[in-house]
Formats: C-alpha cells, structure tokens, sequence
C-alpha cells in the first residue's frame, strides 16, 4: 500500500474532516472514500450520503487514491479507526473534531444567514434537537460574537424546543445581543489558533515501545503505525522476538 508522503492541502483535509462527520462510527474508510468520489452505490444513496455538501469532492480522483489521502488522515492523526464489533468505523481524533466541530458550526451558521437573507421567518428549530453538545455550543458562541441581533427570532424559536441546559445558553446568547456591549472576540482567536494548528497533524515518526513481556524496548516504525492505523489495531504488546517466528502474530495482539 502507498502512502502518501505530500502533505494534504488544507482544503481537503476539510472535505475529509466533513464527509466523515456523516458516517462517524458507523461506517468505514472504503465508504468515507465512496463518499468524496461521488459514488452512485445503492447502500450510499439509501443513507442519503449523496446529500453531503462534500459529495463528489474528489470525483476525479482514483478510489484507491481517494483512500491513501483518507490513509493519510490515520497517520497525521486527524482521523481513527475504531472497532464496532468486527467492522472498522471511522472515529475523528480529539485534534480532527477540533477542526471539524467549529466548521460544522460555521455551516450552521452560514445556512442561517442564507435563512435571513431570503427572509425565512419561525424556522422548525428541531434539526439543531440532540446535535453534539460541544458543537451547538460552539455555534452559539459564534452567535454570540457576531454581536448582531438579527438572530434573536430564530434563537427565541429554538429555545421553545431545546432541552435545558441548551435553553440556558441560549437565553445568555440572546441577552449578550441585546445589551451594547461589545463581544468578546479573545476566545474565537484563540480558538482559530487552536485549528491552525490542529490542521497541521501529527507527523508519524518511529517510536520505542515497551515490551509487556520481556520488557525490553522495541521499535514501532512509521511504516508499521501506518499499516496499523489502517486496520485499526492497537499498538503491539509484544516485542518482534517475544510474537514468535509468525509474522501474522502481530494481528493476534
Ligand atoms: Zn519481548
């Protein structure tokens, strides 16, 4: 398997980061990687994964090339792979729903302002219901620092339908529109750094590991952290001689 040794550009480890947010744990690389092709697969259609705002993103590229860019996310640690009984799902690494957290809430954002603009009135707030916590937050915060009061009628209709504790943050987000004083903009600067550097990944690079038998330290290369990514498999317990002659033992730790 090649792996990619270019770094991806910014704009495509977004797309990946978007069109993982609509599978995360419940589907693996191959179909992250159908997803971003634009494939017409039955099973992807029945999802409506086609309806994905990054459907298709890379509809020119190779599938097999579409995966050692998805590859590419396992290594630099934007993207995981855990398992759901035998199967492979695609989770995002604390550093990849970084990024992907705040440019979800963006696209919110974004639709609401659209919503606005064409003068959409009394929204059904319910699509925003038992969203990830972290991000509606996030999103209000981005209300929040605006500082523009045109969002207080949709924010007043989705504090009707929101559980508790959201409905509190709402009301602090309406409250913070209505007074004069000027937003707090330190926090989304931070914020932004924050992703800046998130978006950079973590290099892969050998690493010593602990034998959990012997105790003597073994090497866990790149290129073996690469192909375990992939497959989603722990890091090894066992050093190469403790494994026993079989190489495939390694898929036994
Ligand atoms: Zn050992």
């Amino acid at each position: 398997m090649t792996q990619q040794t270019e770094r991806l550009a910014e704009a495509d480890i977004r797309a990946i980061l978007r069109a993982a947010d609509e599978l995360i744990a419940t589907g693996g690389r191959t179909l992250l990687a159908k997803i971003l092709k634009g494939s017409r697969e039955k099973k992807l259609l029945q999802l409506e994964l086609d309806h994905c705002p990054v459907y298709g993103y890379f509809k020119g590229t190779k599938l097999d090339d579409v995966l050692v860019k998805i590859d590419w996310m396992l290594d630099y640690e934007l993207l995981d792979i855990q398992y759901s009984g035998k199967l492979p799902m695609i989770i995002f690494t604390e550093r990849g729903w970084e990024i992907e957290r705040d440019q979800r809430a963006d696209e919110f954002l974004q639709e609401w302002n659209d919503w606005l603009a064409a003068g959409k009135q009394d929204p059904d707030m319910h699509y925003l219901k038992d969203r990830n916590r972290g991000m509606i937050l996030l999103l209000l915060d981005k209300i929040k620092e605006t500082g523009n009061p045109k969002y207080i009628p949709y924010l007043q209709e989705w504090e009707k339908i929101d559980y508790r504790k959201v409905r509190a943050a709402i009301r602090e987000t309406i409250q913070a529109l209505e007074s004069d004083e000027p937003a707090n903009l330190q926090a989304a600067r931070e914020r932004s750094a924050s992703i800046q550097e998130a978006l950079k990944g973590l290099e892969p690079r050998d690493v010593w590991l602990k034998c959990w038998v012997c105790g003597e330290r073994f090497l866990f290369t790149a290129g073996e952290q690469h192909f375990f990514k992939q497959k989603g498999f722990v890091d090894p317990k066992r050093c190469p001689s403790c494994r026993g002659k079989r190489d495939d033992d390694i898929w036994l730790e």
